[in-house]
C-alpha cells in the first residue's frame, strides 16, 4: 500500500509559488502520474498559493504550510496561511469573482482548484486565516493500460 507524508513551510515570497508546486509534484511522482494528472495537481497548488501570497499576506511576509499526504492512489494537499481571512466564502468561491480586480486577478483560482482537483473545500476565519483542502485520485495511467 502507498502511504506517504510530507509536510513543507514556505515564506509567502513569490518565488516560494514555483518552488512549492514543484515540491509538491515531485512528492505525487510516487503515484506513477500522467504529465496530464501532475500538471492538475501544479496547477491547483500554485492557485492556492498564490491566494495565500496575494489575499492572505497582501504582499506581506507570511508562513505558508504545504502539507501533502499519499493514502493509496489518492494524494491529499492542504495549503494554509494565518492571512487576512475570508469575509464571506460563497462569494469568494463564485466564479469570476475577485476582490482585486485592479490588480487583473480574474477570480478563477477556486474554480480552477475545483475542475482539477478530485475534492476541494475551503475553511477561512478573518484575521485568523485560510485553509484549503483539496485531494486527488490518481489511475489515468492505469486505466490507461487496461484498455
Ligand atoms: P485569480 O485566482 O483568477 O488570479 P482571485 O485570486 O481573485 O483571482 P480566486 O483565487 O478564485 O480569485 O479567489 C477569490 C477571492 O477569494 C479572492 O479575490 C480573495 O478575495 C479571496 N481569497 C482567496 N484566497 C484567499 C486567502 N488565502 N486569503 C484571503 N482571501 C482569499
Ligand atoms: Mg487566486
Amino acid at each position: 500500500m502507498n502511504e506517504n507524508e510530507m509536510v513543507l513551510q514556505i515564506l509567502s515570497r513569490s518565488e516560494n509559488e514555483v518552488f512549492a508546486r514543484n515540491v509538491v509534484a515531485a512528492f505525487a511522482l510516487a503515484l506513477n502520474p500522467t504529465l496530464s494528472e501532475l500538471s492538475d495537481v501544479k496547477t491547483a497548488v500554485s492557485e492556492a498559493v498564490t491566494n495565500s501570497i496575494v489575499h492572505g499576506y497582501r504582499g506581506g511576509e507570511g508562513w505558508i504550510t504545504v502539507a501533502c499526504k499519499i493514502s493509496g492512489a489518492r494524494l491529499h494537499i492542504e495549503v494554509s496561511d494565518g492571512g487576512r481571512g475570508i469575509e464571506d466564502l460563497q462569494q469568494a468561491l463564485t466564479p469570476f469573482y475577485t476582490t482585486l480586480p485592479d490588480e487583473e486577478r480574474s477570480g478563477m483560482g477556486f474554480t480552477i482548484m475545483q475542475t482539477f482537483m478530485t475534492e476541494f473545500s475551503v475553511r477561512s476565519q478573518v484575521g485568523k486565516g485560510t485553509r484549503v483542502t483539496m485531494s486527488k485520485e490518481f489511475g489515468a495511467r492505469a486505466k490507461a493500460d487496461a484498455q
